[in-house]
């Protein structure tokens, strides 16, 4: 059987204007879909630094802790030690022997010793404790850092989606009206490569003999097909196939 070709007519090309439209409508859509993605990246990249920061305050609470449990040793030792003092030094003016105050003094001098390895470890003790307060303050400040400039960049995605959400309502309702501009068995088609490739995929171009989309290699049948304006699905991806002229 002969098949006359015939050009393309003003229906046909008009149906694929109208498809053409269609895409380049949802890929705007797209964009506005993905307009909040750096900064949703960004979100979550500060959301782990926050948390490296969390466990590090974390862990500058438990040092803090450790540092107060030894300081209360040392001065319970301390004190214990300057009791133990006081009464040498009262028992001095009641010796009777040279042993006696031998014996007493050579304790006070070691007792004295002993207080004063304390007093200093107690206060590195008090330093590090202030260091550690100057560390955990410096944390807290970086996280509540943090803190404003995730609600700044959420604040700032919520407002960006509230004004794409109304545009995109709208360019669906121009893609409504659109898709109703064609033919039954057009939407049908459509349709089914919305199905496979969601709304924005559904459309692939005639590229050099192949589909710009799977890349197969296409029929000179379907290729004259789609040069007349058919509306066809690819054998391979099932994606609209629209010539580009
Ligand atoms: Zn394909």
């Amino acid at each position: 059987m002969l098949v006359k070709t015939r050009p393309p007519t003003g229906a046909n090309v008009e149906k694929e204007q109208v498809l053409k439209d269609i895409e380049a409508y949802y890929k705007i859509i797209q964009k506005y879909e993905y307009s909040n993605e750096d900064e949703i990246k960004r979100i979550a990249f500060l959301h782990k630094q926050k948390q490296k920061k969390l466990d590090e305050k974390t862990h500058l609470l438990e040092e803090k802790d450790s540092v107060s449990r030894k300081t209360s040793h040392l001065e319970a030792d301390l004190h214990s030690i300057e009791t133990k003092l006081s009464k040498s030094n009262k028992a001095i003016s009641s010796v009777s022997t040279e042993k006696e105050l031998n014996t007493l003094n050579t304790q006070i001098a070691d007792a004295s010793n002993e207080k004063d390895k304390i007093e200093i470890e107690i206060l590195d003790l008090y330093e590090g404790d202030s260091q550690l307060d100057k560390s955990l303050s410096e944390t807290e400040t970086f996280i509540s850092g943090i803190n404003e400039t995730i609600s700044e960049i959420e604040l700032e995605i919520d407002n960006t989606t509230i004004e794409n959400n109304t545009k995109i309502e709208k360019l669906q309702e121009q893609i409504k009206g659109l898709f109703l501009e064609l033919q039954p068995e057009e939407q049908r088609l459509f349709e089914i490569a919305q199905e496979k490739h969601g709304l924005k995929g559904a459309i692939s171009h005639l590229k050099a003999n192949s589909c710009s989309s799977c890349r197969i290699n296409l029929s000179l049948d379907l290729i004259q097909r789609i040069k007349k304006r058919d509306l066809i699905l690819c054998p391979s991806c099932s994606k609209l196939l629209l010539h580009d002229s």
